[in-house]
């Protein structure tokens, strides 16, 4: 597996995905430390929920960085063009480059991203032909992991803390509570959000219409057979191994590159 690096500078980006980071991080510093550690050890839970939460975690990490740091599908600077696929390319007038239809200029990243879906500051990349599944990844796995923090913290509430031997008029009790409340409210603002986006991206993908193109209110009438969501999904994911689809460390594959030349910008 060839894992290339791709940076975007730009400040503004940099700060957003620094806050994403830190709820990841905060979460997966204080649930352990205050809801599952103490919980196992006084065998409340089973050990097999605190190396799931681990896992999730771990996954969750795994999907941000590739997202943020794998090459949404950007042009070279002279491209082979097959004779046959010639009319299926353009000039940006941005960039002065060819490239295939449905490609997008942005703005920020400065250069054209073929099937671009938009351009993403929480993980200061575009989203694009190449790390769309990688995208759709973050947002499955950020899901999973807010809802888990969820539910872990209102065990803490209503549940596990009338079990404990804790003194309840400890000081660092106190503490605890202030710090699981930050983590429900971070849980359920990103558990909100996440499955929103991941929704809208779903049905994005299922109706083989990118953001972009939503939002400058392309008919679907235009674009080619409707696929299945087996196939939709096959295609952005770059394989037809549907376990392959969770995993966010490999390499994607392009399956058919004919989509990418129908007649729509
Ligand atoms: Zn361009
Ligand atoms: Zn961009």
């Amino acid at each position: 597996m060839k894992l290339r690096l791709h940076f975007v500078v730009d400040p503004m980006g940099w700060l957003c995905i620094s806050m994403v980071f830190g709820i990841w991080l905060y979460n997966t510093f204080f649930v352990p430390k205050l809801v599952l550690f103490p919980h196992y050890n006084e065998g409340h839970i089973p050990w097999a929920i605190v190396v799931c939460y681990y896992i999730a975690s771990g996954l969750c990490l795994a999907a941000l960085f590739r997202a943020s740091t794998a090459d949404p599908g950007r042009l070279p600077v002279d491209p082979h063009i097959p004779h046959a696929e010639r009319e299926h390319w353009e000039l940006c007038n941005k960039c002065n480059l060819m490239r295939p239809k449905r490609s997008h200029h942005c703005s920020r990243c400065g250069h054209c991203v073929r099937r671009m879906d938009h351009h993403c500051p929480w993980i200061n990349n575009c989203v694009g032909e190449d790390n769309h599944w990688l995208f759709l990844q973050l947002c499955f796995y950020a899901q999973v992991l807010s809802l888990f923090t969820l539910v872990l913290d209102f065990c803490q509430y209503y549940y596990f803390q009338p079990l404990t031997g804790l003194d309840q008029e400890k000081f660092t009790t106190r503490h605890e509570l202030a710090l699981l409340r930050i983590s429900a409210l971070m849980g359920v603002v990103m558990f909100g959000g996440m499955t929103s986006l991941f929704y809208t991206q779903m049905t994005g993908i299922l109706s083989d219409m990118t953001t972009i193109e939503k939002m400058a209110h392309f008919s679907n009438e235009i674009y080619g057979a409707k696929k299945s969501w087996q196939w939709a999904l096959a295609e952005v994911c770059g394989t037809r191994w549907k376990l392959l689809w969770l995993i966010p460390l490999r390499s994607r594959q392009p399956l058919n590159a004919s989509h990418q030349f129908r007649s729509h910008v």
